[in-house]
Formats: C-alpha cells, structure tokens, sequence
C-alpha cells in the first residue's frame, strides 16, 4: 500500500567552521556544504529507499528558486512520487542556515519556513482525493498548524492510517488525536506533550499514559540509543536499539517515522513496524549526514 508524506522541504547550508561565530562577528575559515533536508524531505526519502518503487508520494511546496527545482529533481531520483509537490509562485524554498563548530560539533542553527508556509489544506485535499484505500498518510510539524489538522481530519474521514511525528516540538489541540493511528514523539517532544522526562520504560509508560489519556490511543515513543516504547492501550513495549556504533544521530527519528510507516503499509503489525524502524534507523546512526545516511531496503534484509 502507498505511503502519503505531507510534509517540509528545506534546503540545509551548512558552514563548519573552526567556532561558532558571536553575534556581530564575522568568521573566517569556514568550509560549506549544501544538503536536501526537511523533515518531510527526509521522511519521504527514507520512506522510498525503503519500499516498493512507485509507493511513496510526497506533498509539500517548495520554492520558486534554484532549491525548488533541484529539490524536485533530487526526490525523482530517489523514486519519490512528486505529483503533490507545488512550487509556490513568488516565494523562496525553506532554507536552514546551519553554522556547525569543527571542534566541539556544537551548532547553531535559523530556520526560514519559506514555502513551507504555504502548504494548504488544498493541497492536501488534492493528495487526498488520489490516495488509495490503505494509504499510511504520515505528517510533521514544519508546515502551517492549520493544513497538519485538516490533513489529519481529511485522512482519518477516508479511513486512512494517519502518523504524526510531532517535530518539532509544540503543544497540540486537543481532539486531534482522534483523527491519528500512532503518534511518535521524541523524548523531547514527549515532554513537551506529557511534562514528563522520559528516560526509560518507566517514565515512557507514565508518558504514554498521559497521551493515552489525551486522546492518543496509539503512541511509538522514540529514545535515542535505547530504542523507542510502543503502547497502544492493550499491549506495550520497549524494542531495544540494536547496539551500534554511532557517528551522526542526525534524522534518525525521520529514518524511524519512514521505515514505520512503510512497513505498516505493506501490513506489518505495530511491534514488528516499530522492531523494523529500530534497525533501520540504527544503521542510518553509523553514518554520516541526514539522507546519506538513509539506508535502502536492500541493506536491511538478511
Ligand atoms: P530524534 O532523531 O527525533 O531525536 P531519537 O534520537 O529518539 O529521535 O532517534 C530515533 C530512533 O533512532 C530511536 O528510536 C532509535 O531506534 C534510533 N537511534 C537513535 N540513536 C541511536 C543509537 N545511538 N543507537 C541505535 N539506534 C539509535
């Protein structure tokens, strides 16, 4: 079955230089680097190298810019269906602009949502309208507030399976998780939801209860090295990570929410989709970068 991304496009220019620069300063010394990001972007990708060909459709709108045609470009060739991405007339692609310091690996990072911004419930209607029965339409927080919601009501009216990554972290209204098959929050995001720090089993169970208790019938909580807690109301779990060696935790959680959300589409129950993202997102930990670091299916098998 398919798999929906409604989601962001943003064009990450990273500078790492030898500090990060204080305000007013101007640093020298740097080196650049230009990366597709998002973490719409980054789920659809993860999401493609991860299914069928042909499965997995993206809408966003990205800009009317040399990083909107290379963006659109980039997901073709990563067997992305870009039919739902619209170019917005007039506006600049979402750019981040990511200072990183070489020594410390500490960052700094301004986010410009650009065309982001623009992404419209008409849009999602049109994604919608196309999406056949069995779809797992999967959403984030980097686009309007108002579009997640009328996606989330949209899709659960045509009884699709609907997955909020709630990134980055915000608070949420209430009755939304009505209209939602699983939500998958961060431990940061967890607190944000529940005020809870979740650490371990025991303080991921309190968290899942407190959604449980807000609406969220079906919550995969993810936590970093320890592997993410599933709980859905009759059964819940802690799946370990596979013990691996990390080298950039950078989109691990957009390599988690893809990998989930494929395998729930090709029929996989919760433990095993949640089992299946845990070893997809620790091999995407041992390697550099955010989509390069993305693994293939291919690589996943055996
Ligand atoms: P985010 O990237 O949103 O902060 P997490 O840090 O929770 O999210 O990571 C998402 C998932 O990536 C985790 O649930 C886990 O499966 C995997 N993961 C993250 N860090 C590691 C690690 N050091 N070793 C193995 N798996 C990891």
């Amino acid at each position: 079955m398919p798999v929906l991304i409604i989601g962001s496009y943003n064009i990450d220019l990273v500078v790492r230089c030898p500090r990060l620069p204080a305000p007013g300063e101007t640093l020298l010394g740097g080196t650049f680097a230009q990366h597709h990001g998002g973490k719409g972007a980054n789920q659809a990708v993860a999401a493609a190298r991860l299914a069928t060909a042909g499965q997995v459709h993206f809408v966003a709108t990205v800009g009317d810019d040399e990083f909107g045609r290379q963006a659109l470009t980039q997901l073709r060739a990563e067997g992305v269906n870009t039919a739902g991405v619209r170019v917005a007339p007039g506006q600049p692609s979402g750019v981040a602009l990511i200072n990183v310091a070489t020594g410390t690996g500490e960052n700094s990072i301004s986010v410009a949502a650009g065309a982001n911004e623009h992404l419209s419930p008409a849009d999602v209607d049109a994604a919608l309208a196309d999406a056949a029965a069995g779809t797992v339409v999967v959403l984030q927080l980097e686009t309007p507030l108002p579009t997640v919601i009328h996606a989330a009501r949209q899709a659960a009216a045509r009884g699709l399976r609907v997955i909020l990554n709630p990134a980055p972290a915000q608070p949420l209204p209430a009755g939304l998780g009505a209209d939602l098959y699983a939500l998958t929050p961060n431990e940061t995001e967890a607190e944000t939801l529940t005020g809870v720090r979740v650490s371990d089993a025991v303080t991921a169970t309190l968290a899942a209860d407190r959604l449980h208790a807000a609406g969220f019938g079906r919550v995969v909580l993810t936590l970093g090295a320890q592997g993410a807690y599933w709980s859905d109301g009759t059964g819940a779990a802690l799946v370990a990570a596979p013990a691996v060696p990390a080298v950039d935790t950078t989109a691990a959680g957009d390599c988690f929410t893809g990998a989930l959300a494929v395998t729930l589409a090709e029929g996989h129950a919760l433990p095993e989709a949640v089992a299946f993202a845990c070893r997809a997102a620790a091999l995407a930990v041992t390697r550099p970068g955010a989509q390069a670091s993305l693994p293939t299916r291919a690589e996943l098998s055996g």
